[in-house]
């Protein structure tokens, strides 16, 4: 019998097969991933340097741990290279694996900016446990001189924020760089972007706004260090460079294979491809809105949870929907703790916000044309708040946030 098998060990890889576990326990179970298959939260990856953490205590289990507790065999360090959905085969660097059923969630790519000068290539980006190891190691070896190490953070968007909060926690010189005139402008409305500009700003973070890193060269009189030149003419130094200017979804093994892709590997309202058997979900995926029909990337844990859910039990034999439900997304900038839901593009060019200060906590609701809310923000926020707006929203069922690549 050939096995259910999934490409990719992240959030969505390993939720896939704990959800199918719990309905089967005895099909074979096969997950093949590039990484060495250990289980972590990725959003900790950007709230880890405040506390000091090392990239193996992010960990929480390994590839034998998981293997065993969902009964799986798990592939490590293994490369897709090639789908075959006519034949049902997979080629990869361990050879060629057939598959009853597929599921795609090999995740996204950071995208890297056309940035000149010598030292570009040194910038780092962090979408996994492996890139933040590298981070840590390169700050170390920095801070090994005894110095506090400058960060430029190019990107002042949901991670690019985080990362500059955190990093600035572990007493870090932080300078984040961003095109906008505001951070997190591609999301928030700007009375709560302006809220986390002063909280950042407070916390000694130096904010380059309205501009761009046009070079990186390095130092001339400190080779170890950078020369970050920005678009409005302003050069200025760093030890390191963080690029956190987003994510586009890794299409290639979709697109090789022929699958319909767009912004995302498009798969319909129960998250199958446009190829018979074969799923996607995850960073990789663009999904259908059965209430609205629209096609939303969504690059959070809590689609995927939805998601994972409905696809397991499709491969069960048992085709089931995926109801995605509006959750909100928590800015975890201690600073400035924020949650919002970002009004699906296609209304938010139509709509407004509503600004509300009330005991030092900003609310905004978004109203499409209708006057139906869709969509808000909140900070600080809290649990109970974030509870009373959802309801407030329920009213106007349906709407999903959507994030672009460029907003991550
Ligand atoms: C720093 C950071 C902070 C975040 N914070 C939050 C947050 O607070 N809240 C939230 O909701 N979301 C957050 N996100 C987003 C969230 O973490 C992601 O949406 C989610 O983890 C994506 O999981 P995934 O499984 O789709 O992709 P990934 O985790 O990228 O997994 C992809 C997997 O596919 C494998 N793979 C890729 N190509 C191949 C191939 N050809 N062959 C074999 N294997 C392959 C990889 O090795 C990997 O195992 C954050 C993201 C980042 C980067």
């Amino acid at each position: 019998m050939k096995p259910i098998t999934i490409i990719g060990s992240g959030m969505a890889g390993y939720t896939v097969a704990r959800e199918f576990r719990k309905l089967d326990k005895t099909t074979p179970l096969l997950i093949i991933t590039g990484d060495d298959g250990g289980f972590y939260a990725k959003p900790m990856l950007s709230n880890a340097f405040a506390q000091n953490k090392q990239a193996a205590q992010l960990v929480s289990q390994n590839a034998t741990q998981m293997a065993e507790q969902i009964n799986a065999t798990i592939l490590q360090h293994t490369s897709v290279s090639q789908i075959d959905s006519v034949n049902k085969t997979l080629s990869t660097s361990a050879g060629e694996f057939g598959y009853e059923k597929l599921v795609i969630a090999v995740g996204a790519q950071p995208i890297r900016l056309p940035i000149a000068g010598n030292a570009a290539s040194k910038v780092f980006s962090v979408n996994n446990v492996t890139d933040y190891a590298q981070l840590r190691d390169g700050i170390n070896s920095i801070s090994s001189h005894g110095e506090k190490t400058r960060i430029t953070i190019l990107g002042a968007g949901l991670i690019g924020c985080e990362f500059a909060d955190d990093l600035a926690g572990a007493g870090h010189l932080i300078t984040l760089v961003d095109p906008n005139s505001l951070p997190l402008a591609a999301l928030a409305p700007k009375p709560i972007s302006l809220a986390l500009q002063n909280a950042l700003e407070q916390r000694g973070i130096q904010m380059k706004l309205g501009t761009t890193a046009s070079s990186i060269d390095v130092d001339q009189e400190n080779s170890q260090g950078f020369q970050v030149t920005l678009a409005n003419g302003e050069v200025h130094p760093a030890d390191l460079v963080l690029s956190a200017v987003g994510l586009r979804a890794d299409l290639r093994l979709a697109q090789a294979a022929k699958l319909d892709t767009e912004r995302g590997i498009l798969v319909d309202t129960t998250g199958m491809t446009s190829a018979k058997d074969i799923y996607a979900l995850g960073d990789c995926a663009q999904y259908t809105n059965p209430e609205d029909g629209s096609r939303p990337v969504l690059p959070y844990i809590a689609p995927i949870m939805t998601a994972a859910r409905a696809i397991a039990r499709s491969l069960t034999g048992e085709i089931t929907q995926i109801e995605l439900k509006p959750a909100p997304v928590i800015v975890k900038t201690p600073s400035c703790p924020i949650a919002l839901i970002a009004p699906a593009p296609h209304i938010a060019q139509q709509g407004h916000w509503e600004h509300e200060q009330n005991a030092g906590v900003n609310i905004c609701r978004f109203y499409d044309t209708d006057n139906a809310m869709k969509g808000f923000a909140i900070t600080p926020q809290d649990a109970k708040l974030r509870s009373a707006l959802l309801a407030e929203m329920a009213a106007a069922p349906g709407i999903v946030a959507e994030i672009s690549s460029k907003a991550a």
